[in-house]
């Protein structure tokens, strides 16, 4: 078991597999020229090496993330790869869906079980402007195919103050009507993002809803960062209400519950999303060097920080300078 030195179990592996993406999304990498090309992602059957031993240590939950993961061809072997190491290990992927229409079905039968599905607007105009890539009829019709292969479903929607904010009550709708859990997320500074946008606080959040919905504050994700809530309106008692979340890094502490590490595509792991140190295994997987994994996985979880340093980070610049696109968010 992996237990950090404040009596944290850790058990969540996020991979990011690649820093690669097609779209350029205004709050992560609107800046990136459109050919950049992830040099130094590690090849997936060698960073499955060290999953392995991730997973004996005790790791029970993967996340594969990016970047856009589904840019990376051989994913689908890869999950197989740790699907049938573990077959009681929980895979779960994160994507913008643009391809997912192509993968949906190769990924399910490899034993992935669930998606997070980047989603900001309904509007294909709007799409474009936020991802500068005109995508939204495939990414619907990739989340219609991961619906039918069986795949669950949530949708994550980064609410941005006059660029999205008056469909928060329509993506919403969007998951009641389909059954997809939605979760919008606060957007968080960071310096690789357009200076110009401004993210909408949880609170404005639930002033929008409120204007149509009542509801309740249920539970916080059981370790997930999460708070869920169950509308109210209109939902009998046999029936069970519609729920959504939101993540609220502003305004809730994370770290006390955390149970997670990230690997990025270049083979560091990095204990905490904000906090700058991390520790290197890129030489220890491409010598497929299973002692020294082991090794620098025990020394990544005893320095991971007993708080992230969101505020000392923040508060000369008021930005983080991790890249989502390289953490995996
Ligand atoms: N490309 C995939 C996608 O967009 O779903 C996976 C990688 S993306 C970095 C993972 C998540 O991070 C997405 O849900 C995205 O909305 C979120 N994200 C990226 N930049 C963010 C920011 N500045 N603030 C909040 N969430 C952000
Ligand atoms: Fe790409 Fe995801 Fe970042 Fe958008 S949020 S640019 S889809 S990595």
């Amino acid at each position: 078991m992996l237990i950090d030195t404040f009596g944290r179990t850790i058990d969540y592996l996020r991979v990011s597999v690649t820093k690669q993406c097609n779209f350029r999304c205004q709050y992560c990498m609107p800046h990136t020229p459109k050919d950049f090309v992830d040099k130094s992602a590690l090849p997936l059957p060698q960073m499955l090496e060290f999953i392995k031993i991730a997973i004996d240590n005790g790791i029970k939950k993967i996340r594969i993330t990016g970047g856009e993961p589904l840019l990376r061809p051989d994913l689908s072997e890869f999950i197989g790869g740790i699907f049938t190491y573990k077959k009681d290990i929980e895979i779960t992927l994160t994507t913008n869906a643009f391809f997912l229409y192509k993968y949906a079905a190769s990924l399910k039968d490899a034993g992935l079980s669930r998606i997070n599905i980047s989603l900001d607007s309904l509007k294909p105009q709007r799409i474009k402007e936020i991802s500068q890539c005109d995508a939204l009829p495939q990414i619907l019709k990739g989340i219609d195919e991961a619906h039918r292969v069986g795949l669950g479903i949530k949708i994550n929607m980064v609410p941005l103050l006059g660029i999205n904010d008056d469909e928060i009550i329509d993506i919403l709708e969007f998951g009641k009507q389909n059954g997809y859990l939605v979760r919008f997320i606060e957007f968080m500074e960071n310096t690789h993002a357009n200076a110009a946008i401004k993210g909408l606080s949880s609170k404005d959040i639930l002033r929008i809803i409120a204007t149509k919905y009542s509801f309740e504050l249920l539970q916080k994700e059981h370790f997930g960062p999460a708070k869920i809530y169950a509308l109210s309106q209109n939902a009998p008692h046999t029936q069970k209400a519609y729920a959504f979340g939101i993540i609220s890094p502003h305004e809730d502490d994370f770290c006390q519950s955390c149970n997670r590490i990230r690997l990025t595509s270049d083979g560091v792991i990095c204990p905490c999303l904000y906090y700058q140190e991390s520790v290197s295994l890129k030489e220890a997987i491409l010598a497929n060097d299973t002692a020294q994994m082991q090794k620098l996985l025990e020394i990544a979880i005893k320095n991971k920080p007993e708080k992230n340093q969101w505020d000392t980070n923040m508060v000369e610049s008021k930005h983080s300078a991790r890249a989502f696109y390289y953490t995996g968010g």
